[in-house]
Formats: structure tokens, sequence, C-alpha cells
């Protein structure tokens, strides 16, 4: 979902911008209101999470998905990196980097299914990696670090795709951070990408340009026509989180209220919806649950459709039952969820 007050300023938007005259369809990327979009899109960022001077901020193309192939591609530098694979994300960020040189895997959460992730005592790390990669919040399973894994000094990448701006970060303990903004920041069509500026000099010489972050920090993501509309509404969301939220602690505070509804109906219910997750690892964002059978599960999601819930499927991967909590889920979805949830085991337990 995106906020109201937001899609309702675009859709103002939509004919004309105020003071331009044209549509923020239509405006050059190379007009000086696109570089202001830019530009405050970027500080809103910056000033949100707290990113400091010497971290560049990004706005790239192709999804996180092309994150899984451009930052071993730019961070590996002949050496291996270790992955920490929490989920369906992290294994595919795996699998793309041994395309592009060597990679070993840290810890793999697969054969108990990705439900919970690792104890530092369970991770193995090489001393000489390139960096370690790890999957804030599994979006599929539902499974979110509560905090950053302690790697030492390696540089820390992350793929924070689902749960982005969710809660301030402690933006230093990472070297990389990247995110897809459709899930809090946006529409489809952007990818953010925050890095520290030292990483630059590790990247090698013969990278493909688009392919190469330097390209995107030297040209403030202005090399080509960048993705004007997705750009200018996470512009309108960070203003949203700032203005209206009032910042990102804020909205950690809404968030925690929200997925605790749901996770209290699902605790109370004694096992008729059973989570996916290990209670201490599980997501704010992405709940996931099951019920006692597939006829049950089928008949709720129908039901919760017919009410108004939708888009409760779980993915087709692991089946069952998933409540999306993004930033801008009001409390009230939430609560009708909740009380659906109640009102169909009271009936069927
Ligand atoms: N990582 C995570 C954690 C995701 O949730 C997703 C998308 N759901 C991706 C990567 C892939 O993102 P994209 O579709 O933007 O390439």
């Amino acid at each position: 979902m995106l906020p109201l007050p937001v899609l309702e300023e675009a859709q103002r938007d939509l004919l004309a911008l105020p003071e331009v005259g044209m549509s923020v369809l239509e405006i050059s990327h190379r007009s000086k209101w696109y570089e202001a979009i830019n530009h405050e899109t970027e500080q809103n960022l910056r000033q949100l999470l707290g990113i400091p001077e010497h971290y560049s901020v990004l706005f790239l193309q192709g999804g996180a998905s092309l994150q899984f192939t451009m930052v071993p591609m730019n961070l590996l530098g002949g050496r291996s990196a270790d992955y920490i694979i929490t989920g369906s994300w992290g294994e595919k960020a795996y699998k793309e980097a041994v395309k592009l040189g060597s990679a070993r895997i840290a810890w793999n959460g697969k054969a108990e299914n990705f439900t919970r992730i690792p104890r530092p005592d369970e991770l193995e790390f090489d001393p000489n990696s390139a960096y370690v990669h790890f999957t804030s919040n599994e979006t599929i399973q539902g499974v979110q670090f509560p905090t950053e894994p302690e790697i030492g000094s390696t540089p820390l990448v992350c793929d924070a795709s689902s749960d982005f701006l969710w809660r301030p970060l402690p933006i230093e303990r990472y070297a990389l951070i990247y995110a897809g903004a459709q899930k809090n920041a946006g529409p489809a069509g952007v990818t953010i990408v925050i890095l520290r500026n030292d990483l630059l000099e590790r990247i090698p010489s013969n990278l493909p340009t688009m392919l190469d972050y330097r390209t995107h920090v030297e040209h403030k993501s202005l090399y080509n026509t960048p993705p004007v509309f997705a750009v200018y509404m996470v512009m309108l969301v960070t203003r949203w989180l700032r203005d209206t939220i009032g910042g990102l602690a804020k909205m950690e505070q809404i968030n925690r209220q929200k997925a605790q509804l749901i996770y209290e109906v699902i605790d109370r219910s004694e096992g008729f919806y059973c989570g996916h997750a290990h209670p201490e690892y599980r997501s704010v964002m992405n709940i996931t649950w099951r019920l006692p059978n597939e006829e049950l599960e089928k008949e709720f999601l129908q039901q919760a459709q017919a009410n108004g819930l939708h888009e409760l499927k779980g993915h087709r991967s692991v089946g069952g039952c998933r409540a999306s909590l993004y930033n801008a889920v009001p409390l009230e979805a939430v609560q009708a969820l909740r009380d659906f949830m109640r009102d169909f085991m009271r009936k069927h337990a």
C-alpha cells in the first residue's frame, strides 16, 4: 500500500506540477524540476535515516534482483564473500554471487525450513571475506533479524527490500544497504542503494558502465534516464514519513503495534493459527501462518476476500497465509484483520 495522502498528491500533480505547468510524467529528467526532486528525495532519506556524508545514496533500476549481481560484481575484488541465508531471497542473492566469483554460506536455515535466524555461535565466517551479505527481512517466510548480525570488521551488506524505512537504522554498521522501493518507500521501478564511499575504491576498472556503482555516484543517479515518477513518489513518501508520521522512531512504534495485534491472535489460538517463524525472529512486516488444513486455509482466504481483506495468500512457494503490514497499512486495517481472524476461529476451531 501507499499512503492515501501521497496518492492524492500524486493525482493532483499528474495533470500539472505546481509552478511547472507540466505533468510529473512529462518533465525532462534534465530539467531543474527533476533535479530538485532527485535532490530532495536524497536529502529526505539522509534526514530520516541519519545517513552521514561519507555514504552515497543512489536511485537505480533493475530491482533488488539486479543488486544480487551488482554487489558481488563491484565488491568481490577477486576474493570470496560470506552469505547468511535465512530465506528465499538470501538464497537467490547467494546463487548470483556464485556465478560471478567465489561465495561461501556462513549459515543456511533451509534445513529448518527457514523459520529462524542463526545464533552468533552458529555463524562461520571466512576472516578474509570481501563482505558479509544478509537479508534483514525475508519477505516470503516472515523471518526478520531483530538487530544486525555481529560480524566484526568485515563490510556488512544488507538486502533491506522488505523492511527498509520501517524503523531507524544504525547506518554506520553497514557498508552497503539496498532495497527495492515497492514495499515501504514508493512504487516499483526504483531501487535505493546506500553505500559507504570507501567501497568505491575496490571496484574493478573494467565493469560495464551501467553496472559500476561509480557511474551512478559520479552522476548523482542521472547518468541515464532515471525512473522519474518512481523517484518523485519516494520523495512524497519520505515527506509523509517525516511530516505526517513524525519520523522513523514513530513509524517503528506504529508498526510494532500493528504486528502485535495479529501475533496476539496467533499466540492465543492454541495452535489453530500456527505461525511459521520462531517467535523471537518473526517479522514485523510480513506475518506468516498456517491453519489446521488446506481446506480451512482456502475458506479463510475466500471469506477474508469477501470481507475486504485482500492479498492474504502466502507466497506460492510456502503456502499458508501472509499479512504484509508495510508502513502505509493503517492500524484500522490490521484491527479489521484481527477481528476477522478471531471470528473465523470461533466458527471453525
Ligand atoms: N529481496 C527481497 C527481500 C524481496 O522481498 C524482493 C521482492 N519481493 C526482492 C529482493 C526482489 O526485488 P525486485 O523484484 O525489486 O527485484
